[in-house]
């Protein structure tokens, strides 16, 4: 089975190929594929965001597996904010360094420091059957960026679990706790258990 991975984030696509493309004959992303349209995330979830990127491109590419995630960042001081514009936080789409600013911006003086990663992953076989799970990790937003590792917000991310930044932590470190990791977790479960997989 080929899988197309809905996706432009460079890192994102690495982490999941890293993690799932063995459950594949061949892994693309969606520019290799020759998906080029700006698809719209109009969804209030994750969950929505991830099924409105899955969809536009299975509707496009018959006989391919479609997955897409949408994720971002909540932190409980700021009523869950980012949330889905994680990634266009500063108004500009995926500029890590101006959302960080804004970020600390935002923080400045707050006490409670607890946040959370959130991935909604959505994958539409060639079947047209969907499946959707959902990953989280616990963390902690710190006052200065820490490790030059990850993407995104990972340099502000304190791991409860590893006790440093996803900035700081090894790309396998990453991947065996991530929200992401643990929402391809679940999805590898549902598959095994539909016995869909190989
Ligand atoms: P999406 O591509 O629309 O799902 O947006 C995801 C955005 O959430 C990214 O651009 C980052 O800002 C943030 N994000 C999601 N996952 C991670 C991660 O693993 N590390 C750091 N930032 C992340």
């Amino acid at each position: 089975m080929k899988l197309i991975i809905a996706s432009n984030n460079k890192h994102k696509i690495v982490e999941i190929k890293t993690m799932i493309g063995e459950w594949f004959d061949e892994v693309l992303s969606q520019s290799d594929a020759g998906f080029f349209d700006d698809v719209e995330e109009t969804g209030s979830t994750f969950s929505e965001n991830s099924y409105i990127k899955a969809s536009a491109i299975a509707d496009k590419f018959k006989g391919y597996a479609v997955i897409a995630d949408d994720s971002g960042l909540m932190v409980d001081a700021l009523n869950g904010e980012p949330g889905v514009y994680s990634a266009r936080y500063c108004g500009v789409h995926g500029n890590d360094k101006a959302n960080n600013d804004l970020l600390l911006k935002n923080m400045l003086g707050e006490k409670n420091r607890t946040a959370r990663f959130v991935s909604a992953i959505t994958l539409i076989m060639p079947d047209g059957k969907v499946f959707s799970t959902e990953g989280k990790v616990e963390g902690e937003i710190l006052f200065e960026e820490r490790g030059t590792g990850g993407f995104g917000y990972d340099p502000l991310f304190l791991s409860i679990e590893l006790n440093k930044t996803f900035g700081e932590a090894s790309a396998d470190e990453k991947n065996t706790i991530s929200h992401r990791a643990r929402a391809l977790s679940s999805l590898r479960n549902l598959l095994l258990i539909q016995n869909k997989l190989g």
